[in-house]
């Protein structure tokens, strides 16, 4: 099986899952989208209303903010693979629950698996807790290597969209993207 197929065999699973109850009050799973051929993955934390209607990732107001960042990076969205930890939405977009991160472990692992991103950047406190287990405050801003993968701790769009401070930060650092070297 190449990429392509193995990634579309597993959306489908994804798109089936019912390893928690969150499948019960979405509209739509949430598996992720972009290039598979993407040197830069980004993880977020859940999908909100805009992309449980739609089944898309990061289509809402924090997705619009994002795609401004990818722009101040010079980097396409349709170049980069854009998913998040969980891929049903939590009921009124309430934080994910420890039992239901668990459960969807195995569905951005089997992803990184699969598209083998040169760096993976985690988008806030849930994505860098869950994937990376570093304490958020401590560790933003900071290029990390584990087991071979490159990862990159930055603050969530949806907390730039309410802080104009943290908006800031997240436009130094996505310039710093700019620089990166995928050796
Ligand atoms: N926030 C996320 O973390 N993921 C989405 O897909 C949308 C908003």
């Amino acid at each position: 099986m190449n990429k392509k197929e193995k990634l579309e065999k597993l959306n489908k699973k994804i798109k089936e899952c019912k390893r928690c109850s969150l499948w019960q009050a979405a509209n739509n799973a949430v598996p992720g989208e972009g290039s598979i051929y993407s040197k830069i993955m980004f993880i977020g934390e859940a999908p909100g209303r805009q992309e449980d209607l739609t089944g898309r990732p990061f289509i809402g107001r924090a997705g619009e903010l994002l795609n401004r960042l990818l722009n101040t990076a010079k980097i396409k969205r349709e170049d980069v693979f854009i998913t998040s930890v969980i891929k049903h939405r939590p009921p009124k977009n309430r934080q994910p629950q420890k039992p239901e991160i668990k459960a969807c472990k195995t569905w951005w692992q089997k992803q990184i698996e699969i598209l083998k991103p040169k760096l993976i950047i985690l988008l806030g406190r849930v994505a860098s807790d869950t994937v990376l287990g570093k304490d958020f405050w401590k560790e933003r801003g900071r290029l990390y290597q584990k087991e071979g993968e490159r990862y990159f701790i930055v603050y969530h769009p949806a907390a730039g969209l309410r802080f104009p401070k943290i908006k800031k930060i997240l436009e130094k650092d996505f310039k710093r993207l700019k620089n990166f070297k995928f050796s």
